[in-house]
C-alpha cells in the first residue's frame, strides 16, 4: 500500500485513489497492532479464552482463542492507529465537514478489526498445528519443538504457519480498508 502509495503520487498527484491507498496501509498497520494488542493484552483475561471455530476454552495464548479483555484490547490497538492516521485526514476524501476524519478513523479501526478477525478464524481453523510426543503438548513449532524433539502434524494445513496467518491479517485489512475508503468517498 505505501509503495502503491508513493509510485501513484509521483506519476498521478491529483488520483483520487490515494487517499485510499493511505486509508488501507493505515487499515493494515491497525489489523497487526490489534493483532498484538489482542495476543499480549488478552493474557490479562481472568477466564480461558474460547476458540472462534468450537466455542470450547483453550489456554491462553492458542492461536484462534478469543476473550473480552482480548477483543477489547484489540480494539484498542485498532483504533490508537486509527485516531493517528485519522488525524492525517485528507481535505479530499469523504463527505467533508468536521465528519470526515471521524469517519476515516471509523474505517481504519473497522478494518483493523476485521483483519484480526480473519487472523483469529484462520487461527482457529486451517492453522498447521503440531503435536510434540515428548511433552505430550500442542504446538505450533515445527520442524522441531523447543525441547529439540521433532514434531508430528494433528491438523491445519501444513504449509499454513503463523507468518501467512499474519499476513492474511494485515491483507485483508488493507484491501477492506481500501475498499470502504473507495465506496465512501
Ligand atoms: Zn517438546
Amino acid at each position: 500500500m505505501a509503495l502503491s502509495y508513493f509510485i501513484l503520487s509521483r506519476f498521478s498527484p491529483a488520483s483520487e485513489l490515494l487517499i485510499a491507498l493511505w486509508i488501507g496501509f493505515g487499515a493494515s498497520l491497525a489489523a497487526a497492532n490489534a493483532d498484538t494488542w489482542g495476543t499480549e493484552l488478552g493474557l490479562l483475561n481472568p477466564s480461558k479464552p474460547v476458540l472462534l471455530s468450537t466455542f470450547r476454552q483453550v489456554p491462553k495464548g492458542t492461536s484462534g482463542g478469543v476473550s473480552l479483555v482480548g477483543t477489547l484490547a484489540s480494539l484498542g490497538g485498532s483504533a490508537l492507529v486509527g485516531v493517528a492516521v485519522g488525524l492525517q485526514a485528507s481535505a479530499d476524501w469523504g463527505h467533508g465537514g468536521d465528519v470526515r476524519p471521524f469517519l476515516q478513523f471509523l474505517v481504519i479501526t473497522g478494518s483493523g478489526m476485521f483483519g484480526a478477525l480473519v487472523d483469529s478464524h484462520l487461527g482457529a481453523s486451517l492453522l498447521a498445528i503440531y503435536f510434540c510426543p515428548t511433552c505430550k503438548k500442542k504446538t505450533e513449532q515445527h520442524p522441531l519443538h523447543r525441547c529439540g524433539n521433532s514434531t508430528e502434524h494433528l491438523r491445519g494445513l501444513m504449509w499454513l504457519n503463523n507468518d501467512w496467518v499474519n499476513a492474511a491479517c494485515t491483507i485483508s485489512a488493507g484491501i477492506m480498508g481500501l475498499l470502504l475508503a473507495i465506496l465512501l468517498n
